[in-house]
């Protein structure tokens, strides 16, 4: 489906290109080992400027979730799952993505998804499917 898509700068350009090599990039820093996103250039826990984005494994859990039935622009389908999914080795990171190929009535809370990646131009926005479990 049609998105608006992201302007890249240097920060957040692995975060929305790492699905071309299907893998989900975060923002770490190389001094504490925090990882940081959305992607700054300075670390909020130790104020190291030394970051760099890490591929991480791309599963996390469903922290919540809402489903959304407005269309807010055109081509967008509507019910769509709107969720925040905590990643698994990226301890405090929290995406805000959907859940898709999967009907909205199946997503619960808790549910284990791994990432998946939808391209548009040259973006790879990373989105999560259930786990079967
Ligand atoms: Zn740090």
């Amino acid at each position: 489906m049609p998105r608006p898509l992201p302007q890249l700068d240097e920060l957040n350009r692995a975060f929305w290109t790492g699905g071309s090599a299907g893998r989900l990039m975060i923002m770490r820093c190389q001094s504490c080992a925090a990882y940081i996103h959305p992607p700054r250039p300075v670390c909020r826990t130790c104020l190291s400027e030394d970051v760099s984005p890490e591929a991480v494994s791309g599963t996390g859990v469903i922290d919540t979730f809402t489903i959304n039935h407005q269309s807010w622009y055109p081509g967008l389908e509507a019910p769509y799952v709107i969720a925040r999914v905590a990643l698994d080795d990226a301890p405090g990171v929290i995406l805000t993505s959907n859940i898709v190929n999967a009907p909205v009535e199946a997503v619960e809370f808790g549910d284990k998804v791994k990432v998946t990646f939808e391209q548009q131009d040259h973006i790879f926005i990373p989105l999560f499917e259930k786990i079967a479990d």
